[in-house]
C-alpha cells in the first residue's frame, strides 16, 4: 500500500451481502485511510483508520432534502479517483508556502428512487475532507437540506476538548451566540454540553492513546449555514444546523443551494501526535480565493484604547493618547472603538483620522453589524446591514484613507448570517478595506477565500480578562488550549498582550493578571492573526519594562512557518514559528509546578540566541543563551510564566 498513487480499493467483505461494497481511500503516505459503505438498510457510513489504529469508528453519512432522502435505501453505485497536488502562497495564516498532495475519491450514491448523490472525499496525509454534491434533478434546480446525517463515532476510550453552543439570544444585548464559551479539557464523551445545544467547531477528541482527532468545517460562504456537533447520542456526534432562535428567529435554520451544488468540507484532521492537529492547513487547502483584490493589504500590529479603558475612552483626546502611542512603538494601525459615531461625530472624526495618518498610523474604525437581531445601542449601528447604507459608509471610509473595519455583534450561523458575512467583506473589499469581525461566528476557509478578510474573535478574548478575574485565573489554561483547537483552524483576533498588571485604565484597579510579562510576549507570537492589536496602553511606555516594549516593537505578526515542539491542551504548549529566517520559539505554563522541558530545537543549533524569561521575582530577564550543535535546549518555564526564544 505504499504507493502514493494508489488511491482506492474495492473490498468485497464476506460480512457483507453480495450487494455491499466498501471503497477505502487511502493517504499518499498509506497511513490514513477511509472506508465508505453502505450498511444492509442502505445507510451510507465511512470510518476512518490511522495506522492500523481506529479513529472514527462506522460514522453516519448522507442527508435528507426537500428533494429526497439521501440517508437510507441507498446505493454506492460507483467510485472515481484522482490524485491532488498542488501549492499555493497564503498569507495572513499559519505558513506562507503550502503545498497539498491528496488523493481525492469520488463516490456516488443513489437512493431508492434513483436521485444521485456524491460524496468528495480528499484524503491527505493527516487531514481527510468532504463534501457532498447533489446534480440538478430534472426540474429541481433548487435543494434545502433539511438535516446532515453526517456523524462521528468515536471508540469508547475517547475524551473530549470541547466548548459548547450558547442559548440563542441571551447574553450582552442578546448577542449570543458567539463562539465566547469555556472549554472543557478531558472531558468523558457523554457528559452533557452546558447549554444542551452540542458543541461548536473546531472540536478535539483524544483516542485514548492511539491519536488526536480535530473536527472542523471549511469553505462556508453564503452558499450554506454555519454547523456545529450535537450533543452525544447514542454513541455518536452529529452535524447540527443552527438553531431556529438564532439571529432574532430570522431566516431560515435549514440551508439551500441551486442544482448542481455543494455542501461545505467536513474536516478531520488526524495525528498520533498533536504535532498535525497545530500545523494543518486543510481549512485553507480544499479552497479557493472567492475574489481577486486589487489592494495590497498591509498586515501589522495596532493599538485600541477600549480594551483597557473602555467606552469612556472613546472621545477625540483619549484616541490621540493612543494614535500617539501606535506611533511611539511603530505601530501602523490605531482601532478605534464603538460610539465614536457619537461622542467624536463624523466632522471630528475626519480631522483625527488625519492627525493619525500624519503620525505613521492608519486607522480602523468599529461597527455594529445590527440590524434587527440584538439589542445593541453602541454606534454606529444600522450601517452595516444593509447594502445600501454600508456602500455609502464605504465610500466615506475610503475617501478618509480609513484601511479597514472590525463589525461586532453577529446573529449567528444561519445562512442569512453567512450572506451577510461575505457581503460585507466584498463590499469592503470594492473600497479597500480590510475587514476585522467580532462577536462572530468561526471563519471557515476564509483567510483564503477573501483577500481583505483578517481575522475574527470567536473566542473568549482579552476583554473577558478586564471583565471578571475568573478569567484572569484561568487565563493560562485557555491559552495553551487555542494552538490545539481554535487557532489550528483559522486566525484568532484575541486582542491580547497586556503589559498592565491591573487592568484598568489607573493599572491600579479592576482585575488582576496572574500571567507574568513574558507569558504576555509569548502569546503573541503563540496567538496567531495578522494584525494584531495589543492591548498596551500609553502608561506602558514608562511604566513597563523596556525590555517588553522593545520585544512588541520587533515582534512579527505574519509567519511562514509553523510547528509545535510539544505540549498538552490545557497544560502547557511549546510551539515554533518561522518569519523570513528568523525562528520564534515560545513556551506556556498553565500547570501549578515548574515546567522542565528538553527541546530539541536544531533550528538553534551551533547558534547564540536570545532568551526572554521569568526571574525569581517574575520579572522579565533577557540573556544570550548559547544552543549547542545537537540543539538541545533546556528550560524551566515557572507557573502562569512563559519564555521567547529568538534567533
Ligand atoms: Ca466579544
Amino acid at each position: 500500500m505504499k504507493n502514493k498513487f494508489l488511491t482506492a480499493v474495492i473490498l468485497a467483505a464476506l460480512t457483507l451481502p453480495a450487494a455491499a461494497q466498501t471503497v477505502v481511500v487511502y493517504s499518499p503516505d498509506s497511513l490514513l485511510n477511509v472506508a465508505i459503505t453502505c450498511d444492509v438498510d442502505g445507510k451510507p457510513h465511512y470510518s476512518v483508520d490511522y495506522n492500523g489504529k481506529a479513529m472514527l469508528e462506522q460514522s453516519p453519512l448522507g442527508m435528507q432534502t426537500n428533494n429526497g432522502d439521501y440517508s437510507k435505501s441507498m446505493k454506492l453505485t460507483s467510485n472515481v479517483g484522482k490524485q491532488i497536488d498542488k501549492s499555493y502562497q497564503q498569507s495572513r495564516i499559519k505558513a506562507s508556502d503550502i503545498t497539498y498532495v491528496a488523493n481525492e475519491e469520488v463516490v456516488s450514491f443513489v437512493n431508492a428512487n434513483g436521485q444521485k448523490m456524491d460524496v468528495i472525499f480528499r484524503v491527505s496525509n493527516n487531514d481527510v475532507a468532504f463534501c457532498y454534491t447533489l446534480p440538478r434533478d430534472g426540474e429541481q434546480g433548487s435543494v434545502t437540506i433539511n438535516e446532515e446525517e453526517t456523524g462521528y463515532r468515536f471508540p469508547l476510550h475517547t475524551t473530549t476538548f470541547l466548548t459548547p453552543q450558547s442559548d440563542a439570544m441571551i447574553g450582552w444585548k442578546r448577542t449570543k451566540p458567539s463562539y465566547e464559551e469555556e472549554y472543557k479539557a478531558d472531558a468523558p464523551m457523554n457528559s452533557p454540553s452546558q447549554y444542551g445545544h452540542g458543541y461548536t467547531f473546531p472540536a478535539l477528541f483524544k483516542v485514548g492513546d492511539d491519536g488526536w482527532v480535530l473536527l472542523s468545517e471549511t469553505e462556508v460562504s453564503s452558499r450554506y449555514c454555519g454547523s456545529r456537533l450535537s450533543d452525544y447520542e447514542d454513541g455518536v456526534y452529529t452535524i447540527a444546523f443552527p438553531m431556529a432562535e438564532e439571529n432574532n428567529g430570522n431566516g431560515t435554520s435549514a440551508p439551500a443551494f441551486s442544482l448542481p451544488g455543494s455542501t461545505p468540507w467536513r474536516t478531520i484532521t488526524v495525528g498520533e501526535t498533536l504535532h498535525p492537529i497545530v500545523e494543518t492547513t486543510i481549512p485553507w487547502d480544499v479552497v479557493e480565493p472567492l475574489y481577486d483584490t486589487k489592494h495590497d493589504y498591509k498586515m501589522g500590529k495596532g493599538t485600541w484604547s477600549w480594551i483597557l479603558w473602555q467606552d469612556e475612552s472613546i472621545n477625540y483626546d483619549d484616541q490621540v493618547k493612543y494614535i500617539n502611542l501606535a506611533a511611539a512603538m511603530g505601530f501602523e494601525y490605531v482601532l478605534i472603538d464603538n460610539w465614536w459615531d457619537l461622542n467624536i461625530g463624523k466632522e471630528r472624526m475626519a480631522e483625527l483620522i488625519k492627525y493619525a495618518q500624519s503620525q505613521g498610523v492608519d486607522v480602523f474604525l468599529w461597527y455594529s453589524s445590527s440590524g434587527y437581531w440584538n439589542d445593541i445601542v453602541q454606534g454606529p449601528i444600522n450601517m452595516m446591514d444593509n447594502s445600501i447604507i454600508r456602500k455609502r459608509e464605504m465610500d466615506w471610509l475610503q475617501s478618509q484613507g480609513v484601511k479597514g473595519i472590525k463589525v461586532d455583534f453577529f446573529g449567528g450561523d444561519k445562512q442569512e448570517t453567512m450572506r451577510l458575512y461575505e457581503e460585507i467583506l466584498s463590499d469592503a473589499d470594492d473600497h479597500g478595506l480590510m475587514v476585522i469581525f467580532h462577536g462572530c461566528t468561526l471563519p471557515r476557509g476564509w483567510e483564503r477565500m477573501y483577500p481583505n478578510f483578517v481575522g475574527s474573535e470567536a473566542v473568549l478574548a482579552s476583554e473577558n480578562l478586564i471583565f471578571n478575574q475568573h478569567y484572569c485565573d484561568e487565563e493560562a489554561f485557555n491559552a495553551t488550549l487555542h494552538p490545539f483547537i481554535r487557532n489550528a483552524v483559522a486566525t484568532m483576533e484575541f486582542g491580547g498582550t497586556f503589559l498592565n498588571k491591573r487592568l484598568n485604565r489607573g493599572n491600579d484597579g479592576g482585575t488582576t493578571r496572574r500571567t507574568s510579562d513574558v507569558f504576555q510576549l509569548a502569546t503573541a507570537i503563540l496567538f496567531q492573526n495578522p494584525i494584531q492589536n495589543f492591548a498596551i496602553a500609553p502608561n506602558n511606555l514608562t511604566d513597563a519594562p523596556q525590555v517588553c516594549l522593545d520585544f512588541l516593537k520587533e515582534v512579527p505578526t505574519t509567519w511562514d512557518e509553523t510547528r509545535l515542539i510539544e505540549g498538552y491542551p490545557g497544560k502547557y504548549v511549546v510551539l515554533a514559528r518561522r518569519s523570513g529566517n528568523q525562528w520564534y520559539v515560545v513556551a506556556i505554563n498553565a500547570t501549578q509546578e515548574d515546567l522542565k522541558l528538553n527541546l530539541d530545537l536544531p533550528m538553534f543549533a551551533d547558534s547564540v540566541i536570545s532568551c526572554y524569561s521569568d526571574d525569581k521575582a517574575m520579572q522579565p530577564q533577557q540573556k544570550p543563551l548559547k544552543v549547542k550543535a545537537n540543539g538541545k535546549v533546556s528550560l524551566v518555564v515557572k507557573p502562569q510564566g512563559g519564555t521567547v526564544l529568538i534567533k
